[in-house]
């Protein structure tokens, strides 16, 4: 588990335990939910729209075998459900501001009775960013609530009444993979609550999504030039885990996700010039365009550039495998400096 989430989500536990801690350990539970929901946004803000849909591990067990849209829908449906209609005995989020046909969702349910195409099916139908967009009302009308209960409310058990009004919303799927849920959500009393799903599973879909989408990232990248527009090699950046690399759509490159439309603008410029990177411009010395904006801390990657214009893309390769058996570092600035030509000698040196 995430080191920082699996911390907060133990200091939350430890703190709503005794009333003098009990409003300082919800703060924590919203600021874990809070960082949480921030990868959601980043993986909704850059990857493609078609990753949400995939399922690179359908054959696994687990929560990484479902697809990110899924993912999303079934963490706030679960939500939405167990506040509102077992909590607060109110609507649920769904069926107000017309999220259900925002949506596009052609299932009220958690999604839990879903199989195999069928998830892939209901993912394609889902309007991503609406969901995203329903998730994020969720995720406010709980911290609301959340913010409202007090240190008693923690003991409240739920009854047969509750149990029957959840079968009644027909929220839950009446299959046997979905239907159980009803029984533990009402086995449970609220500090159980916000265990499961309020946090805890938040944390293990969320952590399956990242496992998705790197997965999904890794698979772009293969058979594609590792090289990346700038002058980096995409085989040896501390980012390769997370990114597809900039010749894909799964770039999540740090530059690319500040820009407009996910692209950087080296990538934008070099494709515009028809060349295949920076590498190949007669202006790169001097050119401040997109991750050369920060001239001193990029030089070290200028330095590669310049490199491969003059040695080629394979050699870069066997200085890059022989600098990091050599030294232990992350950024190649560490190594190569902040000079172009004095990086560019460090290089030369190690081939
Ligand atoms: S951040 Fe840049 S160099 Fe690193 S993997 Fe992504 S595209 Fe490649
Ligand atoms: S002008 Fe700058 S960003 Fe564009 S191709 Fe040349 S070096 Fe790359």
């Amino acid at each position: 588990m995430n080191k920082d989430w699996s911390e907060k989500n133990k200091k939350m536990q430890s703190l709503i335990k005794k009333e003098s801690g009990f409003r300082e350990g919800i703060d924590v539970l919203i600021e874990l939910r809070e960082d949480l929901f921030s990868q959601i946004t980043s993986i909704v803000e850059t990857y493609p729209l078609e990753a949400f849909s995939q399922m690179p591990y359908a054959l696994a067990k687990g929560y990484h075998s479902k697809t990110l849209a899924y993912s999303m829908w079934h963490i706030f449906r679960i939500e939405d459900i167990v506040a509102h209609t077992m909590i607060l005995n109110d609507s649920q989020v769904l069926f107000t501001d017309g999220w259900l046909e925002k949506t596009k969702s052609p299932i009220i349910t958690t999604g839990n009775e879903l199989k195999d195409k069928e998830l892939i099916d209901f993912s394609k139908q889902l309007n991503v960013q609406d969901v995203y967009g329903y998730c994020q009302a969720v995720m406010d009308s709980t911290n609301a609530m959340l913010t409202k209960l007090e240190y008693k409310d923690l003991k409240r058990e739920y009854s047969d009444d509750d149990k029957q009004r959840i079968i009644e919303s027909r929220s839950v799927s009446t299959d046997e993979d979905a239907f159980w849920l009803i029984d533990y959500w009402c086995s449970k009393d609220t500090a159980g609550l916000i265990k499961m799903p309020f946090s805890r599973h938040w944390i293990m879909h969320i952590e399956a999504m990242c496992r998705i989408k790197n997965r999904l990232c890794e698979k772009a990248r293969k058979g594609t030039d590792p090289i990346a527009y700038c002058g980096l090699s995409c085989d040896h950046c501390f980012l390769s885990e997370e990114c597809g690399g900039c010749r894909t759509s799964y770039n999540t490159c740090s530059y690319a996700t500040c820009s407009p439309n996910g692209v950087c603008p080296n990538t934008i410029c070099c494709r515009e010039k028809n060349i295949d990177g920076c590498y190949e411009c007669e202006d790169i010395e001097n050119c401040q365009k997109g991750f050369y904006e920060n001239a001193d801390e990029i030089n070290a990657i200028k330095a590669m550039a310049l490199f491969i214009r003059k040695y080629g893309k394979k050699d870069l390769k066997t200085v890059l495998n022989n600098l990091h058996r050599k030294y232990e570092f992350k950024k190649i600035q560490e190594v190569v400096g902040y000079n172009i030509e004095e990086g560019l000698k460090i290089l030369e040196k190690n081939r």
